[in-house]
């Protein structure tokens, strides 16, 4: 069988002497939506600072469409296609929104293509348009998120990986941004989702995996896991 477009084997890392991942085992396919969940504290900024290059894994495998990735530097992972948008958002607060996503295409040429993806941005955040020379600290919650991910997206990735997309944002802001997602998704962008509203990462979501104490414990399409008494019990809240 053809190996999976993005595929995690083995992976293992941590800070100093505490060891946080335990052989983590993923894989994100072409054109999907894969979403992990777990409760605070399970590892998933780890397992997405570990992909991304900000933390160094000490023992498995990351490979997309074939390209061993795992210890590179950042970026020469985002170089690869792998963009990652952080939990906080980290936008530069004193640059306008408009230097804000141009700094998402930092590693590529300035030239054409660029301006064009930076049209594309705001065409589709049509409110960072409006505040395309604000200081990104004056954006709502919301607005700083569609910014990060219009940030991220100005790197062209293949594998966009998003930390906590609903953290703190009101229902009505994350339905447009799930939208978006979406509508990149369909644009050719796969998508890794860590998400601590688990009814809002299923619904976006094809597929899932729950991470528990750094290993992953259950790995299921959405319909199922949302079914699942372990996963009702444990972060919906329901049995
Ligand atoms: P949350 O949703 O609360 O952010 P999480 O699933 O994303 O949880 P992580 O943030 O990855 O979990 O944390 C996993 C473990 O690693 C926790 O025990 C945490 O205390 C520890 N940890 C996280 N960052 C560091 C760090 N910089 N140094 C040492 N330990 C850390």
């Amino acid at each position: 069988m053809a190996e999976p477009f993005f595929q995690v084997k083995g992976l293992e890392s941590g800070y100093g002497e505490i060891r946080v991942l335990w052989g983590v085992d993923i894989e994100v396919n072409r054109g999907e939506i894969v979403c992990l969940i777990g409760s605070n504290g399970a590892g998933k900024t780890t397992l997405l600072r570990t992909l991304s290059g900000l933390v160094k894994p000490t023992a498995g495998s990351v490979r997309m469409e074939g390209e061993a990735l795992a210890g590179l530097e950042c970026k020469d992972i985002l170089s690869a296609g792998v963009a990652h948008v952080p939990e906080g958002r980290r936008l530069f607060r004193t640059m306008s929104v408009r230097d804000n996503l141009l700094m998402g295409a930092y590693l590529r040429r300035r030239d054409k293509s660029v301006d064009e993806d930076l049209e594309r941005v705001m065409t589709m955040f049509p409110r960072l348009a409006e505040r395309a020379n604000q200081d990104a600290a004056t954006l709502s919650g919301g607005e700083q998120q569609m910014c990060a991910i219009g940030r991220s997206i100005m790197s062209r990735p293949k594998l966009l990986m998003i930390d906590e997309l609903s953290l703190g944002l009101a229902p009505r802001a994350v339905e447009l941004l799930g939208e978006s997602l979406v509508e990149i998704n369909k644009a050719g962008v796969s998508i890794l989702l860590v998400e601590q509203d688990v009814m809002t990462a299923l619904d976006l979501a094809h597929r899932g995996y729950v991470l528990d104490r750094g290993r992953i414990v259950m790995a299921a399409p959405s319909e199922e896991l949302r079914e699942a008494p372990a996963v009702r019990e444990a972060y919906i809240g329901a049995s």
